[in-house]
């Protein structure tokens, strides 16, 4: 490939860039895992995780994509045959789906069109249908990034507590982590599960479990067999900030350093910062005249915004023109919705002006490509944002 000047824009909603901070605190020399230099590297960040997961319970990070500690969340606490209730918000939730039929465990697939997120009368009704208590685990996703959908997991708990069913909450927060407003203990969820490459801005490579008492006694009976992911062969080590197997060292040095960021910022600036740029983001898309995939106001992502094709176009020649001509990536249409959604990521390090430089990108390529629409989205991102900054400063 021909060098190109300036960088490149990856605006795919994870992996996200990784700002120069984090790719400096990972730019040093391997120590020893087992000497006394790490421990309390590994003390730091399995605390600040605790504090970005808002939880006092166990944190177990894995050297692994987010797919692996989807397993891990269902390997320690289930056994071969177990029912879990999960529900189609897009092509992740169907990922997980599929992975726990693979596991053995027998997954009740709530439907869904896609475009919404989950409808916690849903679950209620099948939790009270289950009156012997069959179904061990009820799975969600919090943040459904082929679709830009993001779910209320506050409600489910009270509509599993409204139901008095004692089954696990699993919540996959691999894109929402870090980016929006979540909360382990106060939501009771069981296992949360979380990746580095997103709202964390790390490297792809780490990913996560945070766990309740709940989940670690269900751990203690659970049948399915593990190894790699077992839960109680890293609690015992990780008390002393150690690890039952070489652990991804270079990546826990970003992660102390993305932690650091983070509450420099401040959590909840973070989220505000999100919401922000995730507001501009639908403005442009609403003066373009396209149609925002989420069919739901309230559960708009502040991570991701999928934008519909016009009928008849293709994401994938758009998401072409795009890089060939102003170095940028764009997420694609995933699953069942490939070559129609097309998806702009807006989390992470990003601020106001990378994201004008992402919307006029799409905007240009939208004319390049030839995709009918409105001019002037840029414009109206534009003014969002100066709306609500002299909104935040009076
Ligand atoms: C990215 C993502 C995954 C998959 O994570 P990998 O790190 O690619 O294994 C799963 N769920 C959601 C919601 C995601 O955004």
């Amino acid at each position: 490939m021909p060098h190109t000047a300036g960088r490149h824009f990856l605006q795919i909603p994870g992996p996200s860039n990784v700002p120069d901070r984090i790719l400096r605190a990972i730019d040093r020399p391997t120590i020893d895992h087992r000497g006394p230099e790490f421990g309390e590297l590994g003390r730091d960040v399995i605390a600040g995780m605790q504090r970005i997961f808002k939880t006092r319970g166990a944190v177990v990070i894995f050297p692994a994509s987010g797919t692996g500690a989807w397993e891990a969340a269902l390997v320690n606490t289930l056994s071969p045959g177990d029912k879990v209730l999960m529900y189609e918000t897009g092509q992740f939730a169907t990922l997980w789906k599929n992975l726990a039929t693979r596991l053995s465990l027998q997954p009740e697939f709530i439907g869904g069109d896609w475009r919404r997120g989950v409808d916690s009368t849903l679950i209620e009704a099948k939790l009270n249908e289950d009156k012997a208590h069959t179904i061990k685990a009820v799975c969600v996703v919090h943040n459904e990034t082929s679709t830009g959908v993001t779910s209320k997991i506050a409600e489910v708990r009270k509509a599993m507590d409204r139901a008095k069913h004692p089954a696990l909450l699993m919540v996959d927060t691999i894109s929402s982590l870090a980016s929006i407003d979540y909360r382990h203990d106060e939501w009771g969820v069981d296992v949360t599960i979380a990746g580095s490459q997103k709202g964390l801005m790390l490297p792809p490579g780490l990913s996560f479990n945070a766990v309740s008492n709940k989940a670690l006694a269900a751990s203690k009976t659970a049948k399915l067999p593990r190894s790699y992911w077992s839960w109680d062969e890293m609690i015992a080590p990780n008390k002393s900030g150690f690890f039952p197997y070489t652990p991804s060292t270079n990546l826990l040095y970003g992660l102390r350093e993305a932690v650091a960021m983070l509450e420099d910022e401040g959590l909840e600036n973070v989220f505000k910062r999100h919401d922000r740029h995730a507001e501009a983001t639908r403005r442009a898309v609403q003066t373009w005249g396209l149609e925002i995939f989420c069919q739901n106001e309230t559960e708009h992502s502040s991570v991701l915004t999928a934008v519909l094709m016009p009928a008849g176009h293709s994401e994938v020649a758009l998401r072409k023109v795009v890089l060939d001509n102003f170095n940028m990536s764009l997420g694609s249409g995933l699953g069942k919705i490939a070559d129609k959604v097309f998806r702009i990521g807006h989390l992470g390090d990003f601020n106001d002006l990378t994201l004008m430089g992402t919307l006029a990108g799409v905007e240009m390529g939208l004319a390049l490509a030839k995709v009918p629409h409105r001019k002037g989205g840029v414009d109206a991102a534009m003014a969002s944002l100066i709306e609500n900054s002299i909104k935040s400063n009076t």
